[in-house]
């Protein structure tokens, strides 16, 4: 158990991020006190019923009183609405953060609505699974897993240097980026492949009747794996790719080209290209532990 990062946490919205937050700064004693608060009085019950947080509160005014960092844990596309509805119960000198998926739009939402004197030092852990709610979450989703912090240039050191201990503390890798070539990059690693995911699924539901239910019966190594992201929350995805659109469009685009490429090996017989194609991106996925 290390000291305690920071006296009081609070955690907006409690789904599998913040319900994760929640068990792994208990376990290592990085707050002294941790209130959560969910928008849905479903939520908040689950919540008291599995000790979730040491406190839940029925408003976000409660749960933001006093605390030194807040942190938003809901989809992309309410960030800023819930920065808003928070702001006057800030209190000064307190640190807000993010996890959410995207940061170009999440900074321009939310930086407007955080009062002089606070800090606003936008993150993204790396790490999740397919469950979502707060029932899902365990102290171990940020052991080795990247968490990625992108504070504006006139952020105070002090804040990021505090929040990264508070990462570090719950076994994440911490490192800073910019924010655009953060969605970049995360629409390379991980929003495009969501939607060819979602896709698979489709493909295989709308070939139902000609399959019949086959493909779900026998899903061989392929499918299962491939497609095991397409159980995410709905929700958190669209807000994904509304917020990360330009570099979303982007990479389907290259992936679409690629497609075609292979599509045309394959009709032309052309094995050479394939194999060739698949020599390369052998070589690339075993270098990836
Ligand atoms: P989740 O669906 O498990 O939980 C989201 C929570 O936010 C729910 O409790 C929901 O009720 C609550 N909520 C929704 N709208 C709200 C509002 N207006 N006010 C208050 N609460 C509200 O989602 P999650 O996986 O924990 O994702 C939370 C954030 O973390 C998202 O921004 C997502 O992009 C990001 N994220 C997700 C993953 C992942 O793999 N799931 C990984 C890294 C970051």
């Amino acid at each position: 158990t290390d000291a305690p990062v920071y006296d009081k946490v609070a955690l907006i919205g409690l789904g599998l991020i913040a319900s994760s937050m929640f068990w792994a700064t208990r376990r290592a004693g990085l707050a002294r006190v941790v209130s959560g608060y969910a928008r849905s009085g479903e939520t908040r019950e689950t919540a008291r019923r599995i000790g979730l947080c040491h406190e839940v509160c029925d408003t976000l005014e409660e749960a933001v009183a006093d605390a030194d960092l807040v942190v938003l844990a809901v989809p992309v596309g309410v960030m800023g609405a819930v920065a808003m509805a928070m702001a006057p119960y800030l209190k000064p000198g307190a640190t807000v953060t993010d996890v959410g998926s995207v940061k170009r739009r999440v900074i321009e939402d939310v930086t407007p609505h955080i009062p002089e004197g606070v800090h606003f030092v936008p993150g993204h852990p790396l790490a999740g699974t397919e469950h979502s709610g707060p029932e899902s979450g365990f102290s171990a989703l940020f052991e080795n897993r990247w968490c990625l912090l992108v504070p504006p240039e006139s952020t105070d050191p002090a804040a990021v240097a505090r929040l990264r201990r508070y990462w570090e503390g719950m076994g994440a890798l911490v490192e800073e980026m910019d924010p655009d070539h953060h969605d970049l990059v995360l629409a390379v690693t991980s929003h495009t492949p969501h939607l060819i995911a979602y896709t698979m699924v489709g493909v295989a539901d709308d070939l139902r009747r000609v399959t019949d239910s086959e493909v779900i019966k026998y899903s061989a190594a392929g499918f299962r794996d491939f497609t095991r992201i397409a159980a995410s929350d709905p929700t958190m995805w669209r807000d994904v790719f509304l917020t990360n659109k330009d570099a979303t469009l982007e990479i389907l685009g290259r992936f679409t080209e690629e497609l075609f490429a292979l599509q045309r090996a394959i009709r032309t017989g052309d094995g050479d290209a394939l194999h060739a194609y698949f020599t390369r991106t052998r070589a690339i996925r075993r270098g990836i532990i």
